[in-house]
Order: structure tokens, then sequence, then C-alpha cells
């Protein structure tokens, strides 16, 4: 077999590309995967090799066949320069942060953004002497308004994991960067497969690997990709932070990756087909599915994205938290849980009301988040159907 490089793994289809990236197996004996490396100590040959740090692995922390194969594996899917793989996707977000900004600094953030991320900002940011604003996700280039000659970054989450706006990105990047600011974006539900964010003009792309990298609800993760604009500084803070990930997790995401593409799909017809049928529900008031009309930047979606994961949200008409309760409490299939991504359905009731800053969320009842998993959609359907009578029953 030929050697793959990068110039031939970069003309490949997403769906090849996932087949070859973050492998070579003349590297390891044959075998067909990058096995899992665990190690801190890596032993140099001489006392020059030792002293000039020249082999191609140093230490635990700076990198291993492993985290290298799941690095360049994302930096290809992505179309990223370079790419740092850490425990979490938090941590993610936090490092991504870390590498942009300093004391002094303005930061602009999402007001629909992940809540963690938010409580980044309020407390180890804040400490740091980062002041943040937020803003209204369906801003687009009204935010020239809020910059300020220290503003540094604009933080996004298109779409926000629990309200669903999308925001316009390109816009958005063309504000940042006239002002030498850095855009950040937080693409874990579209995945680069749905939203290739350097070509769109993301400088920094997160993704909660925990995700659909994942797949399987079984591990925690966490990639940052960056352009050539921020790969330099990105890198360094990873290295000055210590946040590597566990190579198991590496292994595993690794093992993920190879059929995300496919999942994905799965998960984007069976959601849409559930999404459809819950706007048919007299039950609901609105379906929040960035591929439907009563989502928020639903034409900024057709626009820029290519596809729509497995997550949305629906709106309910009026009903008591006990009459919620009573459908949640009995399902048989959609679990509650948090975190997405994996193959098993879930759903989680929501109200960001109490942490919104910038705009309001009125909804007309209550809201549900949900994620659909690899089930067949008519058992899912009928476990819903069931729930919803339970909801009708207790008013
Ligand atoms: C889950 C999630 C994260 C954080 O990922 P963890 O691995 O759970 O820390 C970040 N952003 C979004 C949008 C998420 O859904």
């Amino acid at each position: 077999m030929k050697k793959m490089t990068p110039q031939m793994l970069a003309g490949l289809s997403d769906r090849t590309k996932l087949v070859y990236a973050g492998r070579e197996p003349s590297e390891q004996f044959g075998f067909v995967n990058t096995p899992i490396y665990r190690g801190s100590t890596v032993l140099a040959p001489t006392m020059k090799e030792l002293l000039d740090r020249s082999n191609r692995f140093v230490y635990g922390t700076i990198g291993t066949p492993t985290s290298e194969a799941l690095e360049n594996a994302w930096s290809a899917i992505s179309g990223a320069e370079g790419t740092v793989c850490v425990p979490s996707g938090l941590s993610a977000v936090s490092v991504a942060l870390m590498s942009c900004l300093k004391a002094g600094d303005h930061l602009l953030i999402t007001d629909s953004v992940y809540r963690p991320t938010r409580e980044f900002a309020n407390g180890v940011l804040k400490r740091f002497g980062v002041e943040t604003t937020y803003f209204d996700p369906m801003i687009g280039a009204g935010i020239e308004a809020l910059m300020r000659p220290n503003t540094t970054a604009i933080f996004t989450e298109a779409p926000g994991s629990q309200t669903f706006e999308i925001q316009d990105i390109p816009a958005l990047a063309a504000i940042a960067h006239g002002h030498g600011a850095t855009l950040l974006m937080d693409n874990t539900w579209a995945t680069p497969f749905f939203f290739p964010p350097h070509e769109m003009g993301v400088d920094l792309a997160i993704e909660a690997g925990t995700k659909y990298l994942s797949g399987h609800s079984d591990l925690l993760l966490g990639m940052v990709s960056a352009n050539e604009r921020s790969w330099k500084a990105l890198r360094e803070t990873y290295l000055q932070s210590g946040l590597c990930a566990g190579p198991e997790d590496m292994f595993l995401a690794l093992r993920g990756m190879r059929s995300m593409l496919l999942r994905l799909k799965e998960q984007e017809k069976a959601g849409l087909e559930m999404a459809h049928w819950l706007k048919a529900r007299p039950e609901v008031d609105k379906v929040l599915h960035p591929a439907l009309p009563d989502c928020p930047g639903h034409d900024i979606w057709k626009r820029d994205f290519k596809g729509s994961s497995g997550l949305f949200s629906i709106v309910l008409k009026p009903f008591s938290q006990t009459a919620v309760a009573a459908m949640l409490d009995d399902l048989a299939l959609f679990g509650m849980g948090y975190s997405w991504g994996g193959y098993e359905s879930l759903i989680i009731p929501f109200d960001p009301r109490s942490y919104r800053s910038a705009t309001s969320w009125n909804p007309a009842g209550p809201a549900l988040r949900i994620q659909i998993g690899l089930e067949d959609t008519e058992d899912l359907k009928r476990d819903l159907d069931a729930g919803f009578a339970r909801l009708r029953a207790k008013g």
C-alpha cells in the first residue's frame, strides 16, 4: 500500500478521509489502527538527542502517536492548520479562550452559549481581568456597535445548543477580522461535516468530542482546531497548560470517528423526521430545529450549513410542571440526561430564563431538548405518543 500523505488525504471526500485519516499501518507493524500509546517517559538514544529534544516524541504531555493520529485526522477533517485534543469539551473552550485573551481585554459571547462557557467567562476570565459582554445571537453585523478598542475575541456557538439560534458566522468573522479580533466558534452541533468552520472564517473551532465524535456516551474529550492565524498561540497555550487527554479516550475517539459521518447522516434523517412529526402534534407550539422555519436563523442555516444533526428543541403549549414530569418519567426509550451525540435518544426540560442576560426567552410553555439516536423512528414516535397522552391527562 502507498503511504498516505497529507496532500493525498486533503484531496479525498469526507467519507473516504474518515477511513484513512490518523493512521499509518507501516509504522505499526501493519496493524490497521494506531494503538493506544501509554507513557510519560520517552527514552532518548543519546545525550545529544535528549538535550536537543530532537526525537519525534519527547514526553507524554507533548504528544504520542495516539494523540498525533487523532489531532492530524481532525485537522484533515476540519481544514485546519492544526488541532489540539484536550480532556473535555469544556477544556477545549477554556484553552481556546486562554490562547487569545490577556488581562485588560474585552470579550463578546453569544447569549445562547453553552452554560459552562458562560461560567468560565464570568468566573476564571473575570478574575484574570477579562471583561465579557453577552450579545443577541441574531445580532449579525450589528455586533460592530459592541466592538471596543480592546475587544480581542468574539465567541459564537451556532446553533445555541438549547435554543438553536443560528448565527451569521461570515458576518461576525468579517467584523472580528476588521478589528484584528479572533473569532471562536463552538461547532459541536454541526461538526466540520455540516459546517466547515475555517472555510467560513472561524479562527478557533471547538468541538466537544464527547458528543458525535465519541458517538457512544462513553468518553469525555475536546478538540480545538485553528487556522494559520491562531495555530501558534493555541499550541503554545495548550503546552503551557498541560491539558493532555488520556490515551484510551483518544483511541476510542479515533474509533468513533470512523463511523461518525454515517451516524450523523442517520441522525440527521431521523431528527428531521421526528421534528416534522412533532411540529404536527397539537401539544407542540414550536419546533426549534435549524432546518425548520420556526427556528431563528433558519435562512442563515440554509445559506451556510450543509446539514443538521439530531439535536433540537420543542416548545410545548402551556402545561404544568407536573404534567411534563408525568410525560418524561415514564418514557421507555428516551433517557433523561445531560450531554448528547450518542447512539441513544435523550430528552430534557430546560429553561434559560435564569441566566440569559442580553436577550429574553419567553416561550408559550415548557421547553424540551431532544436528541435523536439510532433507534427506529416508529418506536420513538410510539414512546412519545404515549408520553403526550400522559401530558394531556395531567394538563
Ligand atoms: C457538551 C458540550 C460542551 C462540553 O463538552 P464536555 O466534554 O461535556 O465538557 C461544549 N459545548 C457544547 C455545545 C456542548 O454541548
